[in-house]
């Protein structure tokens, strides 16, 4: 059998909900570049937790948050583990770190939603989180680069958003900007991320200091139609 739907089967077993390669060569920065393939997991968060967020996130989410970041990172880990037994290089990006790089801004070192959508996982929403056609956004995403050639998935290129600004209403920092998705454009162009992180240090700082929200992964009708209440 081939190693990517071995792969794929061991890595449904460890305990995620979606899983995808991606050919992702020609978006990596140079040093990167031999680790061709992603492979983009993604793990469903709790309805109950995330129904429970009115107009702040709760306690509950930013704990069950950081504990299915944590999952992410350790599905990662075992993904790794097994691709070097079968003696390739694998690299598992942190389900959620970000590092100022180029002494602007912080982010991740590749983009967990970018190799998501690639490796056919979903879209990127009006709310700048990957939108799955199951779960909406209620998901956390983790990546995998390796150099393993693969059977690579059909990449999703289209927003299934069409004319819902449900998200862009929403948000209190006014951070969404209301426009479509497509692949390459600027994350600048769908979130003011300085917005929105100001507006949750400023006013969710009791709930794990500031650095959670959720009121727009709340509010997606995607994630609603799985709502059993
Ligand atoms: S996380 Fe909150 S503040 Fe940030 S874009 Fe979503 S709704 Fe707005
Ligand atoms: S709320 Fe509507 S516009 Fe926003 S991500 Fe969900 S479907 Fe897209």
């Amino acid at each position: 059998m081939d190693k990517t739907v071995i792969l794929k089967e061991k890595i449904k077993k460890w305990g995620a909900s979606k899983v995808g390669f991606a050919f992702l060569e020609d978006l990596l920065p140079k040093d990167l570049k031999h680790l061709k393939t992603g492979i983009s997991i993604a793990v469903r968060l709790s309805d109950e937790i995330i129904a429970q967020i009115e107009d702040t996130p709760t306690h509950t989410y930013f704990h069950h948050y950081r504990t299915v970041n944590t999952y992410i990172d350790q599905i990662t880990l075992k993904i790794s583990m097994q691709l070097q037994n079968w003696g390739y290089l694998a690299m598992p990006i942190p389900a959620s770190q970000s590092v100022n790089i180029d002494g602007k801004q912080y982010s991740g070192i590749f983009q967990h939603r970018t190799a998501a959508t690639r490796a056919g996982i979903g879209w990127i929403g009006r709310n700048a989180c990957l939108v799955t056609e199951e779960f909406g956004p209620r998901v956390r995403l983790g990546t995998v680069l390796t150099n393993m050639e693969a059977i690579y998935d059909k990449p999703v290129e289209e927003s299934q958003c069409g004319s819902c600004k449900k998200c862009v209403r929403a948000c209190p920092a006014l951070a969404l900007r209301g426009e479509l998705w497509y692949p390459g454009i600027k994350r600048e162009e769908l979130v003011d991320a300085k917005a929105c992180s100001m507006h949750m240090h400023n006013h969710y700082q009791h709930i794990g200091r500031g650095v959670v929200c959720g009121i727009c992964v709340r509010v997606c009708p995607k994630g609603n139609q799985v709502i059993k209440r």
